[in-house]
């Protein structure tokens, strides 16, 4: 058998979007992945499904899945056995990542690698809280510095003697437990105790948290901000500058966490446009899109669909399981030729343009009620015959108003929605702990099947666990079943829409900070 080969990939400070190009590449043909504590999981999703994921641990504090010698040996074991594998390492692997050992151990058996950089965390703690890591004003050099040595050790590497006045910069790695001890040691040494320090926890992340001080008071501050690991000293003339740049932190969403309860595959345009603000979601899918076994209705149709005049589409789901059914019975989009098409809203007609196709119908507000009324105002329902697919069990206000003036529908169910349980505990759990700030609803369904994960007796119950969490909902029918649990939607926008649902919630946040900023 071929020997296979080894990646080691620098997984970069915690963004997922601050991988290389490269190495989403290789994960993308990964057949092993070896990952760190400190590589961002969401990175797991490049990966093909039947690679095999290996978690090697390492959270400092002792929690090691495996020891170096052990990750060492997997990486030979698989590469032996012809695998094509990558060795994910938070930041740069050769940057404190140790990814010289693990290199020198594949050399010395002969095994073929290569290694790609990523962004060290240094560089993502800088950029993300406004400091610029070098700037001709303040300072013309830069050190990394591990801080996880004992700076009284006697056969130290570190010459703190040196460092303290020798550099501008000092980014020092894994410091936070000698802390107090580096910051005498540099003033000891002759750095001037006011000199700026910052302290930034998971950097680049919507977790990020930063404290600013000086080399004098920096340790107390950090220790009453309760700051653990993985978090970065800054220490320097150029943290200054940070008043003037620190973007990062002051996007509007940042530090807020918001629930999408959205299905898994239509969460991430959600989640990506808060995320995009600063916002740190939690995806909680309570629902789940399945194909229906038996489209028996809709195959029927497809055969004659002639018969019909008008395909209506209430939802994006129902278009791409009605393409499915097509393309399953050996069609395509040439056989709605004769067919005039209307969508429900502009999601859904969104998901007809890869399938070469416009809606040519549209109602001005977005519900299937407003869809029957603006059909039938414009005379398009008497005597028109309309095919429906949709979900087996989904409303029926819109075929009642059709069928009530005259019109022939005929309804095919195409796909069900299905509850999700699996994050049902994780969901309590961040409600408990006072964790999160808005829970976002974007059907009826999510709604109720949110309820029902968190299992609460009673309505007080629920409202207690709910706590200080805002909610915010798509549409008015959305609304009205969450008040008929008992609970009321702080934020609706006007116009039902992921981008109008972003900017409300955006305002509701403003307007908090603000009132807050009244108080003060
Ligand atoms: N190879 C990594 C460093 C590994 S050493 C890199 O290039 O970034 C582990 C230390 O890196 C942590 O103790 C912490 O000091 C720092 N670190 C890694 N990711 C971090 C992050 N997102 N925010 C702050 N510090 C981080």
């Amino acid at each position: 058998m071929p020997t296979g080969k080894v990646y080691l990939v620098g997984a970069g400070p915690g963004d997922p979007g601050l991988l290389t190009l490269r190495g989403k590449a290789l994960l993308q043909r990964a057949e092993v992945v070896v990952y760190d504590y400190l590589a961002n999981p969401r990175l797991l999703h490049f990966v093909p499904k039947d690679a095999e994921l290996i978690y090697a641990g390492k959270k400092g504090g002792g929690l090691h899945a495996y020891t170096q010698e052990g990750i060492n040996r997997l990486l030979v074991d698989r590469a032996k056995a012809g695998k094509m594998v990558v060795r994910l390492k938070g930041g740069d692997p050769f940057i404190f990542g140790r990814g010289g050992e693990e290199i020198e151990e594949l050399a010395a058996e002969g095994i073929a690698f290569e290694a790609v950089p990523g962004v060290t965390s240094a560089s993502a703690a800088a950029t993300c809280t406004g400091i610029p890591i070098t700037h001709r004003e303040y300072t013309a050099s830069v050190a990394f510095i591990t801080g996880h040595e004992d700076p009284d050790k006697p056969a130290s590497k570190l010459d703190w003697d040196k460092l303290a006045t020798g550099v501008g910069t000092l980014v020092i790695y894994m410091g936070i437990k000698n802390l107090p001890d580096i910051m005498q040691r540099l003033i000891a040494a002759g750095r001037a105790p006011e000199t700026p320090v910052a302290v930034v926890r998971w950097a680049s992340t919507p977790q990020q948290e930063s404290v600013i001080g000086t080399l004098a008071n920096i340790s107390d501050l950090v220790h009453e901000a309760g700051i653990k690991p993985p978090a970065l000293v800054i220490a320097g003339e150029v943290v200054q500058a940070r008043g003037r740049i620190n973007w990062f932190e002051k996007r509007p969403l940042f530090g807020r966490r918001i629930v999408v309860t959205r299905t898994r595959e239509q969460a991430s345009a959600l989640v990506d446009q808060l995320e995009e603000l600063g916002a740190d979601c939690l995806e909680c899918p309570t629902i789940a899109v399945r194909e229906l076994a038996d489209c028996a209705v809709l195959d029927a149709a497809l055969d004659k669909l002639a018969d019909f005049d008008w395909l209506l589409f209430t939802s994006p789901n129902g278009v791409t399981h009605f393409f499915r059914r097509l393309r399953a019975a050996g069609q395509d989009s040439r056989a709605l030729a004769g067919l005039r098409i209307a969508a429900v809203g502009a999601a859904t007609a969104e998901a007809l343009i890869p399938f070469g196709l416009k809606a040519d119908f549209l109602p001005e507000k977005f519900t299937g009620e407003a869809l029957a009324e603006a059909l039938i105002a414009q005379g398009f329902v008497q005597g028109q015959r309309f095919l429906l697919p949709q979900a087996l069990k989904a409303g029926k206000v819109l075929p009642e108003k059709l069928k009530a003036a005259g019109g022939e529908v005929c309804i095919a169910p195409v796909y069900e929605t299905v509850p999700a349980t699996e994050s049902g505990e994780r969901l309590r759990v961040a409600l408990q702990a006072g964790e999160v700030d808005l829970l976002t609803f974007t059907s009826s369904s999510t709604v109720r099947n949110c309820l029902d994960l968190l299992a609460c007796e009673n309505t007080a119950a629920l409202k207690q666990l709910l706590g200080k969490a805002r909610i915010a909902v798509i549409g008015s029918v959305t609304a009205k079943t969450l008040e008929d649990c008992g609970l009321a939607a702080d934020i609706m926008p006007e116009s039902q829409t992921i981008l109008e649902l972003v900017r409300a919630i955006v305002r509701c946040f403003a307007d908090e900070a603000g009132q807050r900023g009244l108080q003060k």
